[in-house]
């Protein structure tokens, strides 16, 4: 191993993205605290990753709860006595015209996708800047970077992500290291959440090129990997085959 192990808390390590990052994490050596509302998901996880000689524990976490956020990296710290990075990645993507007023699945998303961010930062930022470092990778879009039909309130809940980790780079530069990993599609239970059938239609042919969780979780491992100096703030991964 080339780099020091570390305390990695993620969220929404359930299913896809967070669950792919844990696996990799834990691979490397580092030791993970996983979080997302589906615990049998997460034991079966850290079953698995422990019978592989790596170290995981779960606790079940609601980002949109601030307390529960708080607790959830409380329960990191007790744990392990520490934690040096926070993998915000639990969100949720019900994509839908705005013409449909599908008024709630906006503020599911805006709630997960934005106030989980947050509530993530807030729970652990006091206690890296006690402890003299840490690193938060939040897990963003290409929808952070561009718009699309069906996707205005997705991809602004994303722009949102992107602004506050740039935020956050800026006023906490010395100490805290913030990653934006952006990834383009890939596979994981994402559009499973889609009720909108227009919505849903678009999100087949889009889909076809998907990339394998663990690919993103490549991207976080080399971010999480580099020495203190070294922070990687942006990170885009997309399908070769993918345009947009
Ligand atoms: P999945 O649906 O497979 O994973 C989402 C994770 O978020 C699950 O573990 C889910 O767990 C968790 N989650 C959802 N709501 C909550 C909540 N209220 N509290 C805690 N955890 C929650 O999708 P992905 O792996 O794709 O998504 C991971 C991230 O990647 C998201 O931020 C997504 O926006 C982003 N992304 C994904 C892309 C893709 O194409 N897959 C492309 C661009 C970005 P549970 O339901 O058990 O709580």
């Amino acid at each position: 191993m080339t780099h020091a192990a570390k305390v990695v808390a993620v969220t929404g390590a359930s299913s896809g993205i967070g669950e792919a990052t844990a696996r990799r994490l834990a691979a490397d050596g580092h030791r993970l605290f996983l979080g997302a509302r589906r615990a049998e998901r997460l034991e079966a996880l850290v079953k698995e990753i422990t019978t592989a000689d790596g170290t995981a524990a779960f606790r079940r976490l609601d980002v949109t709860d601030a307390a529960d956020v708080r607790d959830f990296v409380s329960a990191a710290r007790e744990r392990y006595g520490r934690v040096d990075v926070v993998v915000n990645n639990a969100g949720v993507m019900p994509l839908s015209p705005l013409e449909a007023l599908r008024v709630d699945e906006w503020n599911r998303m805006i709630d997960v996708n934005v106030r989980g961010v947050l509530n993530g930062i807030a729970a652990a930022l006091p206690s890296m800047r006690a402890q003299g470092g840490g690193h938060f990778v939040n897990i963003a879009s290409v929808g952070a970077y561009e718009v699309s039909p069906t996707a205005a309130v997705y991809c602004a809940t994303k722009f949102a992500v992107r602004a506050i980790s740039e935020g956050l780079r800026q006023e906490s530069a010395g100490d805290i290291r913030v990653t934006l990993v952006s990834p383009g599609v890939t596979e994981s239970e994402l559009a499973d959440g889609i009720s909108d059938p227009v919505a849903g239609e678009a999100m087949k042919t889009y889909r076809a090129v998907a990339l394998p969780a663990a690919a993103i979780a490549e991207a976080i491992a080399y971010a999480v990997s580099q020495p203190p100096q070294v922070d990687v703030n942006e990170i885009v991964v997309r399908p070769a085959a993918s345009a947009q």
